[in-house]
């Protein structure tokens, strides 16, 4: 097949998409990775470009404004932060301070509650292990949810392996957390004495966004420290630590058009001053909780992400919801058996999380595979599991499989939103044309009722 074969024509004769590069320099036709694309033969709506991303739970691209503010610090301003006597590192030095303070500002927090981590796995696992460790004298029972990122599950099932109680609280068909059952939880006397309580602001796959305030309240009342990982909240909705009880928080850059491998810990000093035992040994970097020479363009692309939030925040909100909202309308006009995942109100702007019925989700992924979106299943080694935040929700198996994130960001447009409705419209419409249970059901055949024979 030759190359203009294989990229595809659509339209305009040129293998081109008629739109110029795409918006990160990709050559058209092709994708940045230099992946190639095979495209339809309708020409593309103007502002469009495949491939198109709508993933950005996983990752967001970086932000022009805030790879400006790096650049220097890769080059001519390349100090050590650590190096006390001389210009370069008091000139990184100051740069690693303002961050802070731009981090902190966007929370609530004052600068020196900030601790710079290599992201929020990091984050959340100096968080719970360092707490875990500290106050192990007081109690060692921890409280968390079923539905938190792995970066906390996992830390809880190796503190399990070590000897603490962990309690994983079930959430609602919604998504959240009932506030009785953590007021029931939290042991306040004795050796199981909860320590410490990890719930996350809002959750990744079906962006619901918990009571935190609430939570952070019950922990206070009872004596006992309120970690959240608010990693998706952060940047996106309001967060004030004070306001709303928090202790210690995790923060990612990548999840706010800052750069990968960075984020930071708000560890609180006062009412309570938490402490925290440090993971990582070594020049007693942040105070002593976590050594290592500090990522200083990173930290700066942090400040300045997080610095772009607070400016146009409460703006992206509103305009991502409606674009969301325009999204979910348009799947809801068009096609019958869709549901939306998780509660609706207490939501983040820029998620949406629906199952298809009678349509298996990989098939769907594989229809719509210039648009980056993401699955109700995870790969293991061995097999596709169904999202088991979507199975805490009490999905079964085939409705997980059949379902999908879509991750609305900053640069969308709504150019776009339709481009992503009328695809999956489409191939949703094509996929229940050959499934027969589809048909059954357009039948009027309670598939319930059905004896399957056995083969
Ligand atoms: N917590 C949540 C809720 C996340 O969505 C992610 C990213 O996938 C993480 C933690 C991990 O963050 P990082 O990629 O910075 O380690």
């Amino acid at each position: 097949m030759s190359l203009q074969n294989a990229i595809g024509h659509n339209g305009n004769g040129n293998g081109h998409n008629g739109n110029g590069a795409g918006p990160n320099g990709a050559v058209p036709g092709m994708n940045s990775t230099g992946v190639v694309i095979a495209h339809s033969t309708t020409p593309l709506p103007a502002g469009v470009h495949l491939p198109l991303y709508m993933d950005n739970h996983a990752t967001t691209p970086l932000d022009p404004r805030v790879l400006d503010a790096m650049m220097p610090y890769f080059t001519g301003k390349f100090g050590n932060a650590a190096s006390r006597n001389h210009q370069f590192g008091w000139e990184a030095e100051k740069a690693v301070e303002i961050a802070r303070e731009q981090i902190a500002k966007l929370i609530g927090a004052t600068a020196k509650e900030i601790i710079f981590t290599s992201g929020a796995t990091e984050s959340n696992n100096l968080a719970l292990k360092g707490i875990a460790e500290m106050y192990r004298e007081r109690g060692n029972h921890i409280i968390t949810q079923v539905t938190e990122h792995k970066a906390v599950l996992d830390t809880c099932k190796k503190l399990e392996k070590q000897g603490y109680r962990v309690t994983y609280l079930p959430v609602l068909a919604d998504g959240l957390i009932d506030l009785d059952d953590l007021r029931r939880a939290i042991v306040t006397e004795g050796p199981e004495k909860t320590i410490l309580v990890s719930i996350m602001f809002a959750n990744n796959e079906i962006g619901v966004v918990q009571p935190i305030r609430e939570i952070g309240k019950i922990c206070h009342e009872k004596g006992v420290l309120f970690h959240t990982d608010a990693v998706q909240a952060v940047g996106k909705i309001p967060v004030n630590v004070l306001a709303d009880n928090i202790d210690v928080l995790s923060i990612s850059a990548h999840k706010i058009y800052g750069p990968k491998g960075v984020g930071a810990l708000y560890v609180r000093r006062r009412n309570p001053r938490v402490q925290i035992t440090e993971q990582i040994n070594g020049g007693g970097h942040e105070r002593g909780m976590r050594s290592g020479t500090l990522n200083v363009p990173g930290i700066v692309g942090l400040g300045a992400a997080c610095e772009i939030c607070r400016n146009e925040m409460e703006a992206e909100a509103v305009r991502e919801r409606e674009l969301r909202d325009h999204l979910r309308n348009r799947l809801e006009a068009a096609l019958d058996y869709v549901q939306v995942n998780g509660n609706m109100e207490h939501h983040l702007p820029g998620n949406l999380n629906m199952s298809f019925v009678y349509v298996e989700g990989e098939s769907l992924l594989m229809g719509i595979n210039d648009i980056a979106v993401s699955s109700g299943s995870a790969c293991t080694s061995a097999t596709l599991e169904p999202s088991y935040v979507l199975k805490a929700l009490g999905l079964g198996d085939e409705i997980a499989h059949s379902s999908i994130r879509f991750g609305l960001g900053r640069f969308n447009t709504r150019a776009e939103v339709d481009y992503v409705a009328d695809k999956v419209i489409d191939v949703v419409r094509k996929l229940r044309e050959l499934s027969p249970l589809y048909e059954m059901v357009q039948e009027g055949i309670d598939l319930t009722k059905i004896e399957w024979a056995a083969h």
